[in-house]
C-alpha cells in the first residue's frame, strides 16, 4: 500500500431513522473507542465524529473530509449504501483507504477486495483488527498479515490472512460511552436509541442466523464496573429506548442483577424509560424473574417464550430446539399469574414448514394461552448463516426473492431523494411451502393478528373455543375463506387482498412501502396497516364478524345465541380504540363478559354469569384526536406494549340473576 493521504481515520456506519430516533452506531463506537485508546495511534491520527445518517452523496464531502482511512460497519439494512459510498469517497480521493467490516462481509471476500470496492474487508470482531490495520497501514506493513482480514497488498491478487481468535477479555475494548465516541450523535437532530452490549456470543446454532458470526460460541461478558458506568451514562443522557442487544439475556446469573440496575436507575431518575431484551431461547425462571423486575418498572414488554416454529421437522431443519409444551404452558401461567404479559416469535417460510403446520402451530400457541401477542417475521437469507449456502439451499429447496427491506415505523421519506434502497433475500418458497402457500399462510397470520392479536376480536374467539369448542384454527380459517369469497365479509375481504398483495410485492421482489397519509408519515408493517385502514369501519367490521359466526354456527350445529354474540360484540367494541377516543363514556351489559374474558385469558374456567353491569370506559392512549395521533399511540406504541383495549372499570354490579347460556 502506497503513503497515507493524511492521519484522519472517518468511521461511518448509517443507521435508520425510527421516528425522530436513531440508533447509536455501536459497532463504529467500538472501534473508535478502542483506536482512540491506544496512545500510539491517538498520537499520530485524527478520529473525526462518526458518521451515522444517511446523507445525499452528493453532499459526500461535506460529511466525510479529506480522509485517509474509512472504516465501515455494514449489516444488510446498509450495504448498498456503504458501497455506494466508498465508490464516491474512491471518486473524490483516490488515494483513500477503505475498509469494509461487519456481519455483512462474506466469508469469502477476495472477489470483493478484487472489485475496488474496498481495500480492506475484515471478518469477525473487528476492533483489534481495525487497530492492527491502523499500524500496518502508518508503518507501511503489509496489509494481508493481519490476522482477520482479506486484503490486497501490491499487484497480486487479495489474500485471505489467518482468522482472528475471539478476544476473551472483552474489558481490554474501550467503552465508547464514556469515552465521548457518542456525543456527536448525542448532540445530532435526533434523538438517540440506546443500544448496549453486556456480552457477545450465542451457545445455539440455528441455522437461519449469524449472530456477529458469534453462533455456537461461548458467551463472553463486559466488566460489571464498566457496564454500571455505562448505564449511568444512558441515566445521565435521559435516554428514552435502550435496547440490549445481547443475543440471550437471562443466560448469565448476573443478568438478573443487571435488570435490577436497570429498574434501580428508572426508580432514580427516570431513565431509561425502556429498556428491551431478547431473552435467552432457553427460558428460566430467572428469565421471568428478569422479566418481573423490569416490568414492575415498566421497562420491558413482557416476557418471550421464543419458538420460531412448533413443527418438529422445521425444529429440526433449523437446528434447533425449543422449550417443551408444558414448559411452555407452565411459564406461561407464572407469568399470568405475575400479571406479566408474554409473547412468541415465529417465522413464516423456514424449511420443513408447511401451511398445515404453521397454521396448527398458531393454534396451539393460542389453546395454549397465548392471547398476549405473537410476532411473526418472514424468513430472510443472512450472510454467513448455514442456510444462505447453496448445499442447504438446495436440501430444502429454498427460493428467495431479493426484496427491498422496508423498515417497519420508519420516516417514509427516510431515504434521501434518488436514495439508495437496501436488500434483503425473504425466502418466499422451500420444498414443503410453495410461495402461493406462503402467500396464504402469511394473509392467514394478518387475519389472525389483526383479529386477535391486535384484539380487534379476541374475546369472539375466545368464547367459540371456550363454549363451542371451536379450534381457533377453523374460526380463523372460516373469516379467511369468507373473506377470500368476498360475500359476507366486504371489509375482512378487503383487508385479506390488501394484505395478499403485499405479500405478492415482497415475492415480485418489490415490496411495497405501506404509507397511509392521513396516519401520518410512517412506514407501517402490513398487520398495523390493515388495522388502521379498517379503524373508521369497526362497527361494520363487527358486524361482519357476528354474521360469519352465526354462519359457522349453521355450519357446524352449534348452540349459538345471537343475543349472548352481540352482547359479545358490544362489549369487544367498547373495548377496542377508536380515532378520537371511547365510543361511549359508559357501557351496560346483562352478562359479566370482563369477568368472563378475564378468567378465559388467565386460563381459568369461564363461567358467563348473567347480571347486570356498568363499566365506565378509560382510555389510556392519551390524546388521539388526529388519526396520526391515534396510529402512533394504539397501533404502534399501544400495540408494541400489548395494551390495545381501553380498560373497563366496574361500577356497578347487580346481583347475579341467572346462567347464562
Ligand atoms: S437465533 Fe438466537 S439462539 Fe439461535 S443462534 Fe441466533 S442468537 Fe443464538
Amino acid at each position: 500500500m502506497g503513503r497515507l493521504a493524511g492521519n484522519r481515520v472517518q468511521l461511518v456506519q448509517v443507521c435508520n431513522v425510527f421516528g425522530d430516533g436513531i440508533y447509536l452506531p455501536l459497532a463504529a463506537g467500538m472501534l473508535r473507542a478502542h483506536a482512540v485508546s491506544q496512545p500510539d495511534l491517538a498520537a499520530h491520527y485524527t478520529f473525526p465524529p462518526i458518521v451515522c445518517e444517511r446523507f445525499d452523496l452528493a453532499d459526500t464531502a461535506r460529511y466525510v473530509v479529506e480522509p485517509a482511512i474509512v472504516g465501515l460497519s455494514t449489516y444488510v439494512w446498509s450495504w448498498q449504501y456503504s458501497l455506494a459510498l466508498a465508490r464516491r469517497l474512491r471518486a473524490l480521493y483516490p488515494a483513500v483507504v477503505i475498509v469494509l467490516g461487519g456481519p455483512q462481509v462474506p466469508d469469502d471476500a477476495r472477489a470483493l477486495v478484487a472489485s475496488g470496492a474496498c481495500d480492506v474487508a475484515v471478518h469477525g470482531e473487528g476492533e483489534q483488527t481495525f487497530v492492527e490495520l491502523l499500524r500496518a497501514l502508518r508503518d507501511g506493513a503489509p496489509l494481508d498479515r493481519v490476522p482477520g482480514v482479506t486484503a490486497k497488498d501490491g499487484a497480486g491478487p487479495p489474500l485471505r490472512a489467518p482468522a482472528r481468535p475471539r478476544l476473551d477479555d472483552l474489558d481490554a475494548l474501550a467503552s465508547p460511552f464514556l469515552g465521548g465516541d457518542f456525543d456527536a450523535v448525542l448532540a445530532g437532530r435526533y434523538r438517540a436509541i440506546g443500544l448496549w452490549e453486556t456480552n457477545r456470543g450465542c451457545p445455539f446454532s440455528c441455522t437461519f442466523c449469524y449472530w456477529g458470526s458469534a453462533v455456537g460460541e461461548k458467551v463472553r461478558v463486559f466488566g460489571w464496573e464498566r457496564l454500571m458506568a455505562e448505564l449511568a451514562w444512558f441515566e445521565a443522557h435521559r435516554f428514552d429506548y435502550v435496547l440490549c442487544a445481547d443475543a440471550n439475556f437471562g443466560i448469565k446469573r448476573r443478568d438478573l442483577d443487571l435488570a435490577r440496575a436497570v429498574a434501580q436507575a428508572k426508580r432514580r431518575s427516570g431513565f431509561p424509560r425502556k429498556f428491551r431484551i431478547f431473552s435467552t431461547k432457553n427460558t428460566s425462571e430467572r428469565v421471568m424473574d428478569v422479566v418481573d423486575v423490569l416490568t414492575a418498572e415498566g421497562l420491558d414488554q413482557g416476557l418471550s417464550l421464543t419458538m420460531q416454529s412448533l413443527s418438529e421437522s422445521a425444529l429440526t431443519a433449523i437446528g434447533r430446539r425449543n422449550i417443551k409444551l408444558a414448559t411452555y404452558v407452565e411459564l406461561a401461567e407464572k407469568a399470568r399469574a405475575r400479571g406479566m404479559s408474554s409473547y412468541s416469535d415465529l417465522i413464516v417460510g423456514l424449511p420443513g414448514e408447511t401451511y398445515d403446520s404453521f397454521l396448527d402451530g398458531l393454534d396451539t400457541l393460542m389453546s395454549l394461552g397465548q392471547h398476549d401477542n405473537v410476532h411473526v417475521y418472514v424468513c430472510t437469507l443472512l450472510v454467513g448463516s448455514e442456510m444462505s449456502e447453496p448445499a442447504y439451499r438446495e436440501r430444502h429447496g429454498i427460493v428467495t426473492a431479493r426484496s427491498p427491506i422496508i423498515e417497519r415505523h420508519m420516516r417514509a421519506d427516510a431515504l434521501p431523494a434518488g436514495g439508495i434502497q437496501e436488500y434483503e433475500d425473504v425466502v418466499v418458497a422451500t420444498a414443503t411451502m410453495p410461495l402461493e402457500q406462503w402467500i396464504e399462510t402469511n394473509v392467514a397470520t394478518v387475519l389472525v393478528n389483526l383479529l386477535h392479536y391486535q384484539k380487534v376480536a379476541p374475546a369472539l374467539a375466545l368464547y367459540l373455543h371456550a363454549a363451542h369448542g371451536v379450534r381457533y384454527r377453523r374460526w380463523y380459517e372460516w373469516v379467511k375463506a369468507h373473506a377470500d369469497a368476498g360475500t359476507r365479509a366486504p371489509l375482512l375481504g378487503d383487508a385479506a387482498r390488501y394484505a395478499r398483495a403485499f405479500y405478492r410485492s415482497i415475492a415480485a421482489g418489490s415490496t411495497e412501502r405501506l404509507v397511509l397519509p392521513e396516519f401520518g408519515d410512517v412506514v407501517w408493517p402490513v398487520e398495523e396497516a390493515v388495522f388502521l385502514r379498517l379503524c373508521r369501519d369497526f362497527e361494520a367490521l363487527a358486524a361482519e364478524l357476528r354474521a360469519l359466526a352465526l354462519a359457522l354456527a349453521d355450519e357446524d350445529g352449534l348452540p349459538l345465541h345471537r343475543r349472548l354474540l352481540e352482547e359479545l360484540s358490544t362489549f369487544e367494541l367498547a373495548r377496542l380504540p377508536s380515532p378520537g377516543g371511547p365510543r361511549h363514556a359508559t357501557l351496560e351489559l346483562e352478562h359479566d363478559w370482563l369477568a368472563w374474558l378475564e378468567a378465559a385469558l388467565a386460563g381459568r374456567p369461564a363461567r358467563l354469569e348473567r347480571r347486570r353491569v356498568r363499566f365506565s370506559v378509560v382510555d389510556q392512549h392519551g390524546d388521539t384526536r388526529t388519526l396520526s395521533d391515534y396510529a402512533r399511540q394504539v397501533a404502534w406504541y399501544a400495540r408494541s406494549a400489548a395494551d390495545i383495549p381501553y380498560r373497563l372499570l366496574r361500577v356497578e354490579t347487580a346481583p347475579r340473576l341467572e346462567a347464562a347460556p
